[in-house]
Order: structure tokens, then C-alpha cells, then sequence
């Protein structure tokens, strides 16, 4: 019952650079950001995506994401595909 949200913690620069390219979305809900998989935009909090050192504290992909890619990784490594062409 301890769960901490740690918000999104990007320098200025960053942040001016992910707000013209789009990747942020700062508005009433608060900041925003893009995943760069789903590319929907989620708040950029440690709720909706993992905790990493550097860039801005978060991934760059959103949780649902991960969990699905890994999904998706696992299931490869089952059937033993590798790229599809
Ligand atoms: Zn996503």
C-alpha cells in the first residue's frame, strides 16, 4: 500500500525539445508524454511507464507495451520465429 508515483523529471532542455517534437503534452491533466510504441500519450509518471536512469527519469515506452512486447518476445522464442520479412 506504499506506492509511490514518481513523476517524469526532464531538464529545461529537454523538456523545450520534447515539447516542439511533440513527444510531451503539457495541459490541465499535467505532463503528458508519447510512447514511442503505441504512440499514445499517457501521463508521464511512473504509473503509467517504468523507471530508468537518465533522459527524464522514464521510459520510453508505456508499461502496457512493455508487457505486450515481452509478451509477443516470449511467444517468438516459443515457436522460433525471428523476423518476419
Ligand atoms: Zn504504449
Amino acid at each position: 500500500m506504499n506506492k509511490t508515483i514518481r513523476p517524469a523529471q526532464p531538464s529545461p532542455q529537454l523538456y523545450a525539445r520534447r515539447m516542439q517534437s511533440g513527444l510531451y503534452l503539457d495541459n490541465e491533466d499535467g505532463l503528458q508524454k508519447r510512447c514511442a510504441c503505441c504512440g499514445e500519450h499517457w501521463p508521464a509518471d511512473t504509473e503509467f511507464f517504468q523507471k530508468r536512469a537518465g533522459g527524464d527519469g522514464l521510459d520510453s515506452h508505456c508499461k502496457d507495451c512493455r508487457n505486450t512486447q515481452t509478451a509477443i518476445k516470449k511467444q517468438e522464442r516459443k515457436h522460433g520465429y525471428g523476423n518476419t520479412h
